[in-house]
This record gives structure tokens, C-alpha cells and sequence, in this order.
């Protein structure tokens, strides 16, 4: 039987570095809510079988119909509620999946590309974890409580981390059966908690610099230059 590829698509969360009344993830994207555009990646590609897509309490609703029906995402088997915490929605959308193969992705992340699934997927066949980034462009420096940069790590050696996030589903389940049973540990990555958590390290492969978190208000006129661009 063929092993069984899921995706998680993350939408719950207020986005409050966004200072807006709508949430990130539902903003408007040339007419369609930001959060349409990597379900439609994932409904498209071949490989992928199945979409848990994450969500708020209150949002549930409106994601059934106005985008999961309303644009025939019949991959999407369940809608469910998120949690406070982005590693709480991950969490909840674990619960749905048995085994095989899933893909995280933020549903804030509307660039997200089928070159960028296929080689998750085939990366995490072979190290069990995987991540798409890309090299940092900047200088990053470690700065302290008082402002005073201390510490410069060679820039050689940085990338920053995108998603998806790619794993066998033992791998990943096993790491926030640990993690729950830990002492509290500040989570900001899937990938972190698999290196926390297990010998695993995530293979980290090449997303693209336009595969960007919408995060705060400028990056909506980044991406509405993306989507020109993608356009022609
Ligand atoms: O807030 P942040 O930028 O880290 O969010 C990244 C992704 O995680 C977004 O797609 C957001 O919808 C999702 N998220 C979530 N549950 C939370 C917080 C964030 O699903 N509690």
C-alpha cells in the first residue's frame, strides 16, 4: 500500500504584529484570503493525499464554506480547532493523522511551491526530517538584555527556517509526546523539537526567498508583488 503523505496547514493564531482586525491568514490576497493560496498548492499536488487544515474555535465555519468549499478543496478531510500556542495547533492536527509522511506548513505562507513539497517529501524519505530555508543574506548578531551586540556567529553557517516542515509521523509524534512531558521548553519550530527530542536532524533544503510569512503589514505589499510577478 502506498505510504500516505499528509499535510497540516496552519490558520488559528491572531497575527497580533499584524495590527489588524482580520487575521493574517484571512487577509485579502487579489481578492482571495491569503490562506487560499497554499491550500491550493497542496490540493494540486499529486503527492499530497490528504490536508488537516488548523484553525480558530471561531473560524471553523467560515473555512468549511467560504474556502474549503467555496474553492473545491476536496483534499481537505478535517477542520479543526487550534491552540494558544503554534505548537498547540500543530498538536491538534496530529491527532488526525496515524502514520506515513506529513508536511507543516503556516498558512500565513501563501508561496509555498509543488518543486518545494515533492523535495520535502523526498528528503524526509531519506533522514526522516526536513526543513526549506535559505541562507541569510544579513549579518545576524546575538544581542543582549541591554542592547549591546555580543556576539556575531559566522554567517556561512545561518539559514532561516521556512516551512514546510517535513517528517515521518512517529518522528514527530513521538517528539511532543516528550515535550509534553518536559520541563517547559520555548518551541518556535517543529524541527527545533525533533532536535530537542530525538537523534533526528532535519536535512535542510532550499525553499526560495519569496516563500515568505506573512507577518507584519509590509509583507502583504511583498506579496502582492509576488503574485504580479508569479502572474507575468
Ligand atoms: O504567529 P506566527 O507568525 O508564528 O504564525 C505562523 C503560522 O502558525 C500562521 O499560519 C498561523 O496561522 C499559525 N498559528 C496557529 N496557531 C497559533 C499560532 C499561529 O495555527 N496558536
Amino acid at each position: 500500500m502506498k505510504e500516505q503523505v499528509s499535510a497540516i496547514v496552519l490558520a488559528a493564531g491572531q497575527g497580533k504584529r499584524m495590527n489588524s482586525q482580520v487575521q493574517k491568514q484571512f487577509m485579502l490576497l487579489q481578492n482571495k484570503p491569503v490562506l487560499y493560496y497554499s491550500l491550493k498548492c497542496f490540493q494540486e499536488c499529486e503527492e499530497i493525499q490528504r490536508i488537516i487544515l488548523v484553525t480558530g474555535e471561531n473560524e471553523i465555519e467560515y473555512c468549511k464554506k467560504d474556502i474549503v468549499d467555496a474553492y473545491g478543496f476536496d483534499k481537505v478531510t478535517n477542520v479543526v480547532a487550534g491552540g494558544k500556542e503554534r505548537y498547540d495547533s500543530v498538536e491538534q492536527g496530529l491527532h488526525c493523522i496515524e502514520d506515513g509522511i506529513v508536511l507543516i506548513h503556516d498558512g500565513a505562507r501563501p508561496f509555498v511551491t509543488r518543486d518545494m513539497i515533492l523535495r520535502s517529501i523526498e528528503a524526509t524519505r531519506e533522514s526522516g526530517a526536513c526543513t526549506v530555508g535559505m541562507p541569510v543574506k544579513d549579518t545576524i548578531k546575538v544581542v543582549n538584555e541591554e542592547g549591546y551586540g555580543i556576539q556575531t556567529p559566522d554567517r556561512k553557517t545561518l539559514w532561516q527556517i521556512q516551512t514546510p516542515q517535513t517528517f515521518r509521523v512517529p518522528v514527530i509524534k513521538e517528539a511532543y509526546v516528550k515535550m509534553r512531558s518536559a520541563e517547559a521548553v520555548t518551541i518556535t519550530d517543529d524541527t527545533m523539537l525533533v532536535e530537542y527530542f530525538s537523534s533526528i536532524r532535519a536535512k535542510v533544503i532550499e525553499g526560495d526567498y519569496c516563500n515568505i510569512k506573512i507577518t507584519t503589514p509590509e509583507d502583504m505589499v511583498l506579496a502582492e508583488a509576488f503574485l504580479r510577478q508569479k502572474q507575468g
